[in-house]
């Protein structure tokens, strides 16, 4: 077995003590006789994986008590419309587009209200945040969104939009539990799992109670009501029990690391060989203003589209992969999720003084 250094944008890395814990309970879940993906959801094995994992995640995060965590399908993309459909009450939404992903929520949302674009980054390909410190938040928004780590240009929010007391609502995908956060800011916080936690085909929310109602627009899917499933604990239809059983042993793989605290030290340390060496670099060059810079994914080119290309061949042949850039920006990008060990980052600097030494 040789496994590779894989910096994919998603689905991605796992931790290896988690991939090795599911293979050993694959054949016999803990003397169940079989594996988590033959098991009925309604068993009391799963009930309790679910709720431990519900419980590692809270505690993880700090999740208040009038927080709901829900484990859904549909990925991140079926919240763009979800969101809408429960949460606007006056038809009205505030969006700050600061990538491709945003840009697909705020152009659902249209099909189910007034979204107003408050904010941009587009002018310059999204390579930064723009200041959200005094925004023109539309008197009856119902919600003001965010894509907080934006996947695939490379930027982070630094500081939150001042939402002037209206509910903030942010896609956190590519940065979940990569750092702490104060939930208590957010009204839903949500995010696809296969960037920054587990198997791909599932989303987690969290969301505040009070957002939770059965007053949703007309014409809104059982399934897509968030009452549902929060009355439910996630198990109204069969749930992705495996995906949530794999979640469940990277929340406790987290809590043995050290929790977010220890993370965030462990991923500000990982990005910041690569920046640094991004920034002395005369080959490579970050695309991200170096205030915005995610911690997670890292964009950079040589600005020479064959040498692109020879980079992202040789460093596969290296053993580092999937570090094209995104068909949209071009270039490469490291993504560098809680999973990546540090060694990977050091291997992946190290490959790219050596292709610099070569190609200068
Ligand atoms: C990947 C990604 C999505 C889309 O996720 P799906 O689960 O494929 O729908 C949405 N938002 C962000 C920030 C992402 O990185």
């Amino acid at each position: 077995m040789s496994r590779v250094y894989n910096f994919s944008a998603g689905p991605a890395v796992l931790p290896e003590p988690v991939l090795k814990e599911v293979a050993e309970e694959m054949m016999d879940y803990q003397g169940s006789g079989m594996s988590v993906m033959e098991m009925s959801h309604r068993s009391p094995e799963f009930q309790k994986i679910i709720d431990e994992a519900e419980q590692d995640l809270r505690d993880l995060m700090n999740i208040p008590d009038n927080y709901k965590v829900l484990f859904l399908q549909g990925g991140a993309s079926q919240q763009f419309a979800m969101i809408p459909m429960n949460l606007m009450k006056n038809g009205v939404a505030d969006y700050i587009v600061t990538g491709q992903w945003a840009k697909k929520a705020y152009q659902e949302a249209q099909k189910y209200g007034k979204a107003n674009k408050i904010a941009s980054s587009e002018d310059k390909t999204f390579s930064y945040i723009p200041d959200c410190s005094n925004l023109d938040i539309s008197p009856d928004a119902d919600y003001v969104y965010i894509c907080e780590n934006n996947t695939i240009y490379g930027t982070k929010y630094k500081t939150l939009p001042d939402t002037k007391g209206k509910t903030l609502v942010a896609d956190v995908s590519s940065c979940f539990l990569s750092e702490p956060v104060d939930v208590s800011k957010y009204g839903i916080i949500y995010g696809g799992v296969q960037k920054n936690i587990g198997p791909a085909g599932m989303v987690i929310v969290i969301i505040r109670e009070d957002l939770i109602t059965e007053d949703v627009l007309d014409g809104t899917p059982t399934m897509l009501t968030y009452k549902t499933h929060a009355d439910a604990g996630s198990l109204y239809n069969t749930p992705n029990a495996y995906c949530i059983y794999v979640c469940g042993k990277v929340f406790k793989w987290l809590k043995a690391m050290g929790g977010l605290e220890e993370m965030k030290r462990r991923n500000e340390e990982k990005a910041k060989i690569l920046y640094d060496f991004l920034d002395e670099s005369k080959l490579f060059k970050g695309t991200v203003e170096p205030d915005s810079r995610s911690l997670m994914n890292v964009p950079f080119v040589t600005g020479d589209k064959d040498l692109d290309a020879k980079f992202v061949k040789e460093a596969k042949a290296a053993g580092l992969v999937n570090l094209k850039g995104h068909r949209t920006v071009g270039g490469m990008r490291a993504s560098i999720y809680n999973a990546m060990p540090k060694e990977g980052v050091e291997a992946l600097v190290a490959f790219m003084k050596k292709f610099e030494e070569e190609n200068a």
